[in-house]
């Protein structure tokens, strides 16, 4: 099965595995239902810890946002550790600052060749009304001793290579990585630990059977378990409508350039950290493979590529960097975020021995594969606490009616951008 996603990772790729079909009546101790950092770090750690595993997915390993991501391995949750300490308690914060460095170590411990990277995330504020917040940000990490600095208006705008930011914050813990490698080599770790990846045919039922669980795939297959993770995220379908409906699946729209020449890399993030500014419909943007300058933003909520999406990623792009105004836009693609009505991720377990972890509002390259691992344990021993506990589902209101309160609330969000100084 090929990478069958048309961005800049798919060009640099290495190749997918060879991964078969399921088929006839499997059985396995834990089924996992997707593929992507969630579904593959569980199986991985589940894999390692002698637990017998298949996973499934319709498509190529990183098929999902997974692999079309930006890269940046930035950890924490979207409210800062004060506010974290207070919803989930202390041993939720240290997992949340410790996400990056378990995805690296991850990446390291399985010789992961993924172009990982230790640079640092900027967050840059174009907006002087968000200094306070970032200031209170990096502050409450410092507090728990985690390599991070405020950064001047100056600093910043020296580490970035642009003139729009009012100031910012560094955080050393994060890093950057080629995400369709890295969930190629999470699988081909599961797989070489023991994992059974299946791909090529959509899981269409998931049902009671007895006291196990029965998954039934669009090819006739089946496979029975006693657990099943389900890690589809913002590519939940029909086979689990209340989770589906509980979440909304935004679009992130990406851009990169052709490669910088000389010039414009020795002034463009120097440091090779990547970078994301604090606006609610704000860019993210890094220097990817081959030297390209990479950047991304929410856009409107359609499931085809929107023009005008990629128009206004391009248009702030320019305005990030005017001197990339003649360099030609080589690649532009999108994928889906699964967002939360609360911005925090969920994890349910809507019947015993069936988990669900999903919205991670964007910042689900570090969260998921901590996530998954931490899922994965759990499964092994309950007595291992999970980071988050478990939630009810809850779909949220008429949510046929998704791109149209989406694209709303992403207009809303724009104007009160807008309206900030
Ligand atoms: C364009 C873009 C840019 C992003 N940039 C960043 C970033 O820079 N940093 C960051 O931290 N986060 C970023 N994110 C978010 C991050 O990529 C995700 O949070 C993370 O990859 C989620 O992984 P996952 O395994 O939970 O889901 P996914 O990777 O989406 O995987 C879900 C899988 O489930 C499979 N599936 C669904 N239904 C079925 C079914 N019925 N049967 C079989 N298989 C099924 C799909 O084929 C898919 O492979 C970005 C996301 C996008 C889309």
């Amino acid at each position: 099965m090929s990478h069958t996603i048309p961005s800049l990772w798919a060009a640099p790729a290495r190749p997918p595995l060879d991964l078969p079909a399921p088929e006839g009546e499997m059985r396995a101790e834990v089924a996992i239902v997707g593929a992507g950092f969630t579904g593959l770090s569980a199986a991985l750690r589940l894999a390692g810890g002698g637990a017998s595993v298949i996973v499934l997915d319709t498509h190529a390993p990183g098929f999902g946002a997974s692999g079309r991501n930006g890269g940046q391995i930035i950890p924490g949750i979207k409210i800062d550790p004060d506010g974290i300490d207070r919803v989930y308690g202390e041993a939720t914060t240290d997992f949340a600052g410790k996400t990056a460095d378990t995805t690296l170590a991850l990446i390291e411990a399985h010789d992961i060749d993924c172009d990982a990277h230790r640079d640092g995330w900027i967050q840059g504020s174009v907006k002087k009304a968000h200094l306070a917040q970032i200031e209170r940000r990096a502050e409450q990490w410092r507090k728990r001793g985690a390599n991070v600095a405020l950064l001047s208006r100056e600093e910043v705008r020296a580490r970035t290579g642009s003139a729009i930011f009012e100031g910012g914050w560094f955080d050393g813990r994060a890093g950057r990585l080629h995400p369709l490698n890295y969930a190629t080599g999470l699988a081909e770790a599961a797989r070489t630990a023991g994992a059974d990846i299946r791909v090529g045919a959509a899981a269409t039922q998931l049902a009671r059977q007895g006291r196990d669980w029965r998954i039934d795939l669009a090819n006739g297959a089946s496979v029975t378990a006693g657990q099943g993770i389900v890690a589809t995220n913002g590519y939940s379908g029909p086979l689990f409508p209340e989770l589906r409906a509980s979440l909304v699946p935004a679009g992130s729209f990406q851009v990169a350039t052709a490669p910088l020449p000389e010039v414009l890399l020795s002034r463009i993030l120097p440091g090779r950290s990547v970078v994301s500014d604090t606006r609610r419909v704000g860019n993210y943007f890094r220097i990817g493979p081959e030297n390209r300058l990479m950047m991304g933003a929410r856009g409107t909520f359609t499931d085809t590529p929107a023009d005008t999406a990629f128009a206004r990623v391009t248009g702030d792009l320019h305005a990030t960097f005017p001197e990339t105004r003649d360099l030609p836009i080589a690649y532009r693609w999108t994928g889906r975020v699964a967002m939360t009505a609360d911005h925090l991720p969920h994890v349910h377990q809507p019947l015993p021995g069936l988990v669900m972890a999903a919205g991670y509002n964007g910042r689900g390259v570090a969260l998921s594969s901590a996530l998954g691992t931490a899922i994965g344990a759990h499964l092994l021993d309950a007595a291992r606490p999970l980071p988050f506990r478990f939630t009810d589902i809850r779909p949220l209101p008429v949510h046929a009616l998704h791109p149209v309160y989406a694209t709303l609330a992403i207009w809303y969000y724009r104007l009160r951008d807008a309206l900030e100084s």
